[in-house]
């Protein structure tokens, strides 16, 4: 064990330290209920790598390359010192969905719909109990997740606009770029593409398609704060930056995206910390009245014990970081 780390911390030159953990989630998440990653820690602070189970090396090492840069250089300089985020709704029944926006504090609410074994009847009363709960001045941006198909995104979204009383914006209603900018054409509600985001060259693709009007952007798929801050400037399209469900520390770093970017026109899915049942500081990024306050985060020491993972969960990540430092450029 103490050989895999320190091959890790040699292949990526500058870690002074590197800590695994693993977070309970108070809700499922991708078919799991728990959240595991490592922490690198080099001159700057702290870095996060948590790439998904079934990311491969080379796809994992801008998720490395994110958590260097984190650790070994400052942030871009922040613009605004504050950032808005999102509430986020799950396909929940009304009463449940308006609770929760209310509870929030927030004033733009994502609502999820298009969930599997519902139908538009259930999406469409979550989309107006959350404008009951939001009042007339909220914004409403529902999120697909690439359910629809065209003829049923044109349907879905010109009902749920009626319901939102105007949508902010929807979130990739299909799957491919071809079906965004067919249905982009055919209804009056901006799309943002989110799945279809997953590589530095996507938001170009988009861009040169004209399939979207937004791009959602996260930190660690993207390569790290300035890589996607150059993936922005280059797509020429509003971003909004939103979390990998990161610890704190990860989520600092889309925080760092947030407070760099130029313009920042829609509240960002940053508040997920919200979803931890645990995390690796005592001072979380939750998110009050609406907005995340921009600051580093450094781990707590009691916590990273706390949540330090069983030794196999350990040394399965480790390696991984080993594969994927096998692929970074410039290591
Ligand atoms: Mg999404």
């Amino acid at each position: 064990m103490g050989g895999r780390t320190d091959r890790v911390v040699d292949v990526v030159t500058g870690i002074s330290d590197l800590r695994a953990f693993v977070l309970p989630m108070r809700q499922r998440f991708r078919g799991t209920t728990r959240r595991a990653g490592l922490l690198l820690r080099g001159a700057a602070g702290w870095g996060e790598f948590s790439p998904f189970p079934e990311y491969g090396p080379e796809y994992a090492a801008r998720w490395l390359a994110a958590a260097r840069e984190a650790a070994l250089e400052p942030f871009p300089t922040a613009v605004r010192d504050r950032v808005p985020v999102n509430t986020t709704v799950p396909a929940t029944d009304p009463a449940t969905a308006h609770r929760l926006v209310v509870t929030s504090g927030c004033t733009t609410a994502k609502v999820k719909v298009a969930e599997t074994g519902q139908d538009l009847a259930d999406d469409v009363e979550r989309v107006a109990a959350v404008r009951d709960a939001l009042g007339p001045a909220g914004r409403i941006r529902v999120d697909a997740n690439a359910a629809w198909d065209v003829e049923t995104a044109v349907l879905a979204v010109a009902r749920l606009d009626r319901a939102a009383g105007g949508l902010e914006y929807v979130e990739q209603p299909c799957p491919t770029l071809e079906e965004l900018r067919e249905v982009r054409g055919r209804v009056g509600v901006p799309l943002a593409a989110d799945e279809s985001v997953r590589t530095a060259e996507d938001p170009l693709r988009i861009a040169d398609l004209d399939a979207a009007d937004a791009i959602v952007v996260k930190v660690q798929p993207l390569g790290g704060v300035r890589r996607a801050l150059e993936v922005v400037d280059a797509a020429g399209l509003p971003a909004v930056v939103s979390s990998a469900v990161e610890s704190s520390v990860g989520l600092g770093a889309g925080l760092a995206l947030a407070a760099a970017l130029p313009d920042l026109p829609f509240a960002c899915g940053l508040g997920t910390a919200t979803l931890l049942a645990a995390d690796v500081t005592a001072e979380p990024l939750l998110p009050h009245e609406g907005h995340l306050e921009v600051r580093r985060v450094t781990p707590d020491a009691a916590l990273l014990d706390q949540c330090a993972p069983d030794p196999d969960v350990t040394a399965e990540l480790l390696e991984r970081a080993s594969l994927a430092a096998a692929h970074l450029e410039g290591s």
